[in-house]
């Protein structure tokens, strides 16, 4: 048994208007009024962001974002900064999801100044790595998870790495349906914990929770969640209705 506390996120994607998102954090906020065994994180759009804060403020329903862009301030028309998000309320950040490195040119190198800036202001990064269907299938997975740690977490200290979340998200089991056995999934959490200990040590390796992302559900969580080193998930689709989010984040008495 580790003592790593489970941790459930959703990302709800370019999905919900501000008066949806606010409807679906409240009712989140009742469903989940008893659940403080596990830490819960919901990402709605930016521009809902300040309004689903304040619909969540006080539960144990957390706020994260979806992207940040790494300046302070500037010219960036479009991008919103990490100091920002703060003010909008947010804890979290998912960092480097597949889409935006499939859509919006997101590099290791971009990824890595986007770490940077959210530990400088105290927002704890979740880091989405994860191979494409014809990466796996050339068995190139594990190379491509090596690349995108070691080049997303260059320079970081062993300090910054205490506030640092792994989402191991196969590509080909994003919104797809499919889902990485139970196994697929554990093979590569332990070699993604292997890595992060040659990396920044035992300590480290031993407390840095790797959650699983792609399709999952109320259905299979539970048994994603016996895993060793499976120690929650990003939920992108599922995330979206107020009942299956809490169904997967109560895996522990909801089957
Ligand atoms: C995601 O967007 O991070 C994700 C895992 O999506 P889905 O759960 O819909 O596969």
């Amino acid at each position: 048994m580790n003592s790593r506390k489970p941790f459930i996120a959703g990302n709800w994607k370019m999905y919900k208007t501000c008066s949806e998102a606010v409807e679906t954090a409240g009712k989140l906020v009742k469903l989940l009024s008893q659940t403080s065994d596990v830490d819960i994180m919901i990402a709605p759009a930016y521009i809902a962001l300040a309004q689903v804060h304040e619909a969540v403020k006080g539960s144990f329903v957390t706020l994260g974002a979806q992207n940040l862009f790494w300046e302070k301030e500037g010219a960036y028309t479009g991008e919103i900064s990490p100091e920002m998000l703060v003010s909008a309320g947010c804890t979290y950040v998912i960092i480097g999801h597949s889409e935006r490195r499939q859509y919006f040119g997101e590099t290791n190198e971009t990824v890595n100044k986007k770490i940077k800036a959210a530990i400088n202001y105290n927002l704890k990064p979740v880091l989405c790595v994860g191979e494409s269907e014809k990466e796996r299938e050339a068995n190139d997975t594990f190379n491509v998870l090596d690349k995108q740690i070691k080049m997303g977490l260059e320079g970081f200290l062993h300090d910054d790495m205490q506030n640092i979340t792994l989402a191991y998200e196969p590509v080909w089991a994003i919104g797809t349906g499919k889902t990485a056995s139970n196994k697929q999934a554990q093979e590569v959490h332990l070699f993604l914990r292997t890595l992060i200990e040659k990396l920044f040590g035992k300590n480290i390796a031993e407390s840095i929770r790797i959650l699983y992302g792609g399709s999952v559900k109320p259905e299979n969580i539970t048994e994603l969640m016996t895993m060793p080193d499976v120690d929650g998930a990003l939920v992108g689709g599922a995330s979206l209705d107020a009942d299956k989010f809490s169904r997967i984040v109560k895996f522990k008495t909801v089957g």
